[in-house]
């Protein structure tokens, strides 16, 4: 990867995998679907907050804000 690159790659917002912290986290080509590139786990979005139970409305899947609970703030990914 060239210089350029990384520096593209570090400005975009990213988000952030629940299980290593790390900023790797790329969708797969199943909807809904994620892959940590870092530890290499997968993840699910889910519509149902995991932790209070609200439901939410995905309108973007590309910041973390978006795939945190609106209410409690917990993330909306779940391991699979
Ligand atoms: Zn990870
Ligand atoms: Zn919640």
């Amino acid at each position: 990867m060239s210089e350029e690159e990384k520096k593209a790659e570090s400005e975009l917002r990213r988000p952030s995998c629940p299980g290593c912290g790390e900023p790797w986290l790329r969708p797969t080509q199943l909807p809904g679907r994620f892959r940590c590139v870092y530890c290499l786990r997968r993840f699910e979005l889910v519509s149902q907050c995991p932790n209070c139970g609200e439901h939410q409305t995905i309108a973007r899947m590309s910041t973390t804000e978006d795939m945190s609970c609106q209410l409690c703030g917990d993330s909306m990914l779940r391991a699979i």
